[in-house]
């Protein structure tokens, strides 16, 4: 079995030396907690959960109908509350704060350059679930990577950024940023799905949309198979060896060097979640698990584009036997590493300023000083100490499952850490 670990893949060459330090992100820190631990972000909700859409809010097939009336009815008057997110390849529109592209349908028309829109092309969002004054609001999303790139005029200050890098732009304590990013997420986790699934698995027939995007159905009139999107859910798990006060972390061949992070793998058919983390861990390190107690899960929408919407879901894995016999086909090098070691790989990663060089990619391809960005060229290792390991940023469920670990007393992520006393939902079978 091939296993995918990409969501561990993105922060690629995003730190540098190791004297910048964060700043306390939580109030309850002390000052010597800064000096003396790292980070722990406390984040509310993973990046990509906590979407402020009410997609079930109002009628999808009423918004439908409204927004097919306006795409037909150039003439009227448009309304406000109509928000549309486009995509090309994948990639949302963004403007050159890092915000997302949302443009209105006049001006996507314009965007489109004699292009025969159509309501079936969008996929229908929700509408505010933190505000209350705007319920007409609608917002949607629409693939236009059919239309040809010379008739897609972008309009000035907006520019299509992969998620990955929007996801590393984005300020993990601004909960609106975050916000947006989920939004951004679900989007393209529902658009991709769309490419994917465009004739039916049951006859060959094409499927068409339905519910505003929100699910799919074959086009025979004998089949009319109804197609939901397909969430793949990942294991991902932080190996501890209780008594020695270790972690396991892995690396692979393609991470960039120096990077360490959790073991990870797919979930094969007639398997509980607690028989995967112990299966893949044994594959692929020869260790046993035991106990396995569930920590958080992630939307994982920036994984590889035949699987749109994963979900990670993590947990904290128990080791039964200590000795590490590595798959080399899986994995490049997997050790146990102290608590204290871990907590110095959390020390030495700048995630903030990896965040902040991000944002002023973003910023500068949107102005059109870069056409393009490539997280592996355009951030570089900085001369200076180097960090001899560090782990996945805040936007990663694997930093949190690690972090967690590493400092039991912070409560990370909302989630209680069972690092010594493990206790509500146990498996032991
Ligand atoms: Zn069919």
């Amino acid at each position: 079995m091939v296993k995918l670990i990409h969501h561990l893949l993105p922060v690629s060459k995003l730190f540098f030396k190791s004297s910048y330090k964060l700043p306390p992100l939580t109030r309850a820190r002390t000052f010597s907690q800064f000096y003396t631990t790292t980070m722990s972000v406390n984040l509310q909700t993973h990046a990509f959960a906590g979407n402020p859409l009410r997609s079930k809010a109002g009628d999808p097939k009423a918004a439908l109908e409204s927004l097919k009336t306006r795409i037909s009815d150039s003439g009227a008057a448009l309304s406000p509350n109509l928000k549309v997110l486009p995509f090309r390849n994948g990639k949302p529109l963004a403007s050159s704060t890092g915000k997302l592209g949302w443009i209105g349908l006049e001006d996507l028309k314009g965007m489109l350059v004699g292009a025969d829109l159509s309501g079936d092309s969008f996929v229908y969002l929700g509408s505010r679930a933190d505000r209350d004054d705007d319920d007409d609001d609608a917002y949607w999303a629409v693939d236009v990577s059919g239309w040809e790139r010379a008739s897609v005029l972008v309009p000035e200050r907006l520019c299509f950024v992969e998620l990955r890098t929007l996801m590393v732009a984005t300020d993990w304590v601004d909960s609106a940023a975050m916000g947006n990013l989920a939004i951004a997420g679900h989007a393209r986790a529902l658009l991709e799905w769309h490419n994917l699934s465009r004739f039916c698995g049951h006859c060959g027939e094409k499927t068409v949309p339905m519910e505003a995007g929100r699910r799919k159905e074959c086009s025979n009139e004998s089949c009319k198979k109804r197609i939901y999107p397909r969430i793949d859910p990942v294991v991902i798990m932080l190996v501890i060896d209780r008594e020695n006060d270790r972690a396991l972390l892995s690396k692979q061949s393609r991470f960039v060097p120096r990077m360490w992070s959790c073991l990870a793998g797919f979930i094969e058919p007639g398997e509980s979640l607690e028989e995967a983390v112990r299966r893949e861990t044994w594959e692929e390190t020869g260790i046993e698990v035991g106990e396995v107690v569930y920590h958080s899960s992630q939307p994982w929408p920036v994984g590889p584009n035949s699987m749109p919407c994963q979900l990670m879901v993590g947990f904290f894995a128990y080791a039964k036997s200590l000795e590490i016999n590595v798959d080399k086909e899986e994995l490049e090098d997997a050790r146990w590493h102290s608590r204290e070691d871990v907590r110095k790989a959390l020390t030495f990663a700048e995630y903030k300023k990896a965040q902040k060089t991000a944002a002023a990619k973003v910023e500068q391809m949107c102005k059109g000083v870069e056409k393009t960005h490539s997280l592996t060229t355009d951030f570089n290792v900085e001369s200076g100490e180097l960090a001899p390991m560090f782990v996945p940023g805040p936007f990663a469920i694997a930093h949190h499952l690690i972090s967690s670990w590493a400092f039991p007393d912070q409560n990370v992520n909302g989630v209680e850490c069972h690092s010594k006393h493990p206790s509500g939902s146990v498996s032991n079978l």
